[in-house]
């Protein structure tokens, strides 16, 4: 097997500055919003009550829209609703047609192609729904729909169907079905709250949420998914943090896709929830145009361990209706891990991930590290693409040697 160690398609590798860039810290700025008081832009509800939704203020605020982003952004409304803080807004480089941050949230007239073989459901999360909100794939745990809302919207939602509710899926959590049907089923050892985004809830919903979770004996574990450290670190409060830290183990997946989305004020609020004692995981999606590249893939999770975040998942784009012009190939994919693992600290590496279509949940996907496997040995190359030989028998003892008996220890 060869292995190609050159950067993708035989580009020049990045520059030690490039990548430093990519890795430094910046604060989002105030931008358009420059003379709105302190308190306000520090206040998430402020940052919800002035978010981004009509094409008219989008219009305002970005002259250099393109004509695909001006007629997406239109048509927003029937789909997935357009929705972006002003926080995060002011991380669009409004003069980069390319920008990574305005490719995830600002919405493309490209949502209205539907491949043949995308769906509305591509994870067949409604076929798994016991109750609603509820889908119950694996053995041991739940997935906990909490709301339709979300701070912001990614353009590629999974759950597009009724995140935002843009679309008239009407979807209405009913908290008192979803915690009967955990209470009855003792295999439910662990719980994750999804959206929408969970942070979206008052801090009393949330207690009152996770308190009812806890009661549940058998629930030994629990987790959120959400975005808002990213579209909203002005949430991400000390009362927030205090509250959360009453139910460990309690862990969070954030979701973050470039670097530049690592902020000053994302690092700070990462920095409150790991001070409260919660684990944090973050979740990409492979993004074209976004994060398909090793050097800046590299870069975004080196800097997520700076904010004490361990890169749990890259997941291949789901095959969600319109997102064909944001998907990157599997073989994108894989060249990616390819550039990690070895090349980077172990615990930079995620898990690369396909949610299988249709249903199946998350299959790992992995660049191949066994060149072959026989009675006697088994092939393997590292991350430099040299050939070791691990010897072993057929059944499991190391090759060539007679089963021993191995005199029991003395007692003492
Ligand atoms: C992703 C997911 C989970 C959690 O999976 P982990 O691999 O344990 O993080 C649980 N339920 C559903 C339906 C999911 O999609």
């Amino acid at each position: 097997m060869q292995v190609d160690h050159s950067s993708a398609g035989g580009e020049e590798p990045p520059s030690r500055h490039q990548v430093s860039a990519l890795k430094s810290f910046r604060s989002a700025g105030r931008g358009f919003w420059h003379d709105v008081a302190e308190a306000d832009w520090q206040d998430w509800r402020w940052q919800l009550k002035h978010r981004i939704t009509s094409v008219g203020q989008l219009e305002k605020l970005m002259p250099s829209l393109t004509p695909e982003e001006l007629a997406g952004a239109r048509l927003a409304n029937h789909k997935l609703a357009l929705g972006i803080t002003p926080y995060f807004f002011n991380l669009i480089d409004p003069a980069d047609e390319a920008c990574p941050v305005r490719r995830q949230v600002i919405p493309r007239i490209e949502e209205t192609t539907t491949a043949s073989w995308e769906m509305s459901d591509p994870c067949g999360e409604d076929s798994h729904s016991p109750v609603p909100g509820l889908v119950h794939r694996y053995p041991d745990r739940v997935l906990f729909l909490v709301t339709d809302r979300c701070a912001s919207y990614c353009r590629y939602c999974t759950r597009s169907r009724l995140v935002s509710n843009a679309s008239g899926y009407d979807f209405h959590p009913e908290y008192d079905k979803q915690i009967a049907y955990v209470a009855a089923h003792p295999e439910i050892r662990d719980v994750l709250l999804s959206g929408g985004d969970p942070l979206l809830l008052s801090d009393e919903k949330l207690e009152n949420l996770l308190s009812r979770l806890r009661a549940i004996p058998h629930v030994e574990f629990l987790r959120i998914g959400t975005r808002i450290p990213v579209f909203l670190p002005q949430r991400i409060t000390s009362e927030l943090c205090a509250m959360l830290k009453q139910f460990h183990p309690l862990f969070i997946s954030i979701h973050a896709n470039h670097p530049r989305e690592l902020t000053t004020e994302v690092r700070d609020a990462l920095a409150r929830l790991a001070d409260a004692g919660i684990p944090l995981g973050n979740q990409s999606v492979l993004l074209k145009q976004v994060n398909d590249d090793p050097a800046v893939m590299k870069a975004l999770l080196q800097k997520l361990l700076m904010c004490r975040v361990k890169p749990y998942y890259i997941y291949q784009c789901d095959l969600i209706a319109g997102s064909a012009h944001l998907r990157a190939s599997v073989a994108k994919g894989l060249e990616i891990m390819e550039h990690l693992r070895g090349h980077t600290t172990g615990y930079a590496v995620p898990t690369f991930v396909i949610d299988a279509p249709g249903g199946g949940g998350k299959v790992p996907i992995n660049p191949e590290y066994v060149l072959c496997r026989n009675a006697g040995r088994v092939l393997i190359r590292n991350f430099e693409g040299k050939i070791f030989e691990y010897p072993e028998a057929a059944d499991g003892r190391p090759c060539g040697q007679p089963p021993k008996t191995i005199p029991e220890p003395e007692l003492v």
